[in-house]
C-alpha cells in the first residue's frame, strides 16, 4: 500500500507497504515513536495519509496528489470496514455497555433499535459481559471495558481488527484474558492488524511479525522466525528487552 505520512515537517511513515491476507495476524512490534499507532490510524482513516492506499476486501482508497478526493460517505464506509481498540478503550461514558455495543450499528450502520439489539447482546455474551448490559462503563475494570470496547467493533462486523496495545493498560491477569480473547478471534478467522507488546502472542498467534523503527519496515517475516531468529540487528537490539 505504499503509505507515507508527514505531521509538519516530520516524515513518520516512509512508504510502508504491507498486506494481511483475510483471516491473518499481522503483528507489529518496535521501539515508541516508530510509527506504528500512526500506521493503524491510517488504516482506519482516524489519519489522512499523504500518499499511497489502502485496500481492504477488495475496496481501494487511494491517497495524494493523484487520488481523487473523497467524499465524507465514502471515508465513513471505508472506515467502517476496520474495528479499532485502543489502549485506553474509548468508551462512551453516558451510554450503558449495551448501547456502547449498539452504537455503531444504529448511528453509522442505521439499522433499528431492535436490530442493533439483536447484533449486541451476543456479542456481550461471547465477551462474558452480558450481565453487565445495563451497567455504565466507569462501574467496569479495565478488563471489562476492554471486552466491551471488543463487543463494541465487532458489532459493526469489520473486515479487519486492529489493536493499538490493548493489553498494555491492563494487570497481569486481565492481560491474559484480553490476549485469550483476541487469539478465540483470530482462531474463528477474524483478520487483524496487533500492536503489542506481547511478544509472546505476536510468536505464537500471528502468522507474520513486522518491525517497524522510524516510520520504516525493518524487517518482516514468519512470526516465530522474526521473534526467535531476527536477521537485522535493530530487530534483536529490540527485542533483547523482552527476554
Ligand atoms: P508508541 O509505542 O509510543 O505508542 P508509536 O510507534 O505508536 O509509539 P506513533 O504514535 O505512531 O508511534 O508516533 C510516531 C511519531 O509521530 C512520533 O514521533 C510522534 O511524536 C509523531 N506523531 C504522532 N501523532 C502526531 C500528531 N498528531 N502530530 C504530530 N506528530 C505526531
Ligand atoms: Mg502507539
Amino acid at each position: 500500500m505504499n503509505l507515507s505520512k508527514r505531521f509538519g515537517r516530520r516524515d513518520v511513515l516512509h512508504d510502508i507497504s504491507l498486506g494481511v491476507p483475510r483471516g491473518r495476524v499481522l503483528a507489529l512490534i518496535g521501539p515508541s515513536g516508530s510509527g506504528k499507532s500512526t500506521l493503524l490510524r491510517c488504516v482506519n482513516l482516524l489519519e489522512t495519509p499523504d500518499s499511497g492506499s489502502i485496500t481492504i476486501d477488495g475496496s481501494t482508497m487511494r491517497f495524494g496528489a493523484t487520488a481523487s478526493r473523497h467524499r465524507a460517505k465514502a471515508m465513513a464506509a471505508f472506515r467502517a470496514e476496520a474495528g479499532m481498540v485502543f489502549q485506553s478503550f474509548n468508551l462512551f461514558p453516558h451510554m450503558t455497555v449495551l448501547e456502547n455495543v449498539m452504537s455503531g450499528p444504529r448511528f453509522v450502520r442505521g439499522r433499528s433499535h431492535d436490530d442493533a439489539e439483536r447484533i449486541a447482546r451476543p456479542l456481550l455474551e461471547r465477551m462474558g459481559m452480558d450481565s453487565f448490559a445495563d451497567a455504565l462503563p466507569d462501574r467496569l475494570s479495565g478488563g471489562q471495558k476492554q471486552r466491551v470496547a471488543i463487543a463494541r467493533s465487532l458489532a459493526m462486523e469489520p473486515k479487519v481488527m486492529l489493536f493499538d496495545e490493548a493489553t498494555s493498560a491492563l494487570d497481569p491477569q486481565r492481560v491474559a484474558e484480553i490476549l485469550s480473547v483476541m487469539r478465540d478471534l483470530a482462531q474463528a478467522g477474524m483478520t487483524q492488524i496487533v500492536v503489542t507488546h506481547e511478544m509472546s502472542y505476536a510468536r505464537d498467534v500471528a502468522d507474520t511479525v513486522v518491525f517497524m523503527a522510524d516510520g520504516h519496515i525493518v524487517e518482516s517475516g514468519p512470526a516465530r522466525q522474526v521473534i526467535e531468529d531476527p536477521r537485522e540487528e535493530r530487530t534483536r537490539t529490540f527485542l533483547r528487552h523482552f527476554h
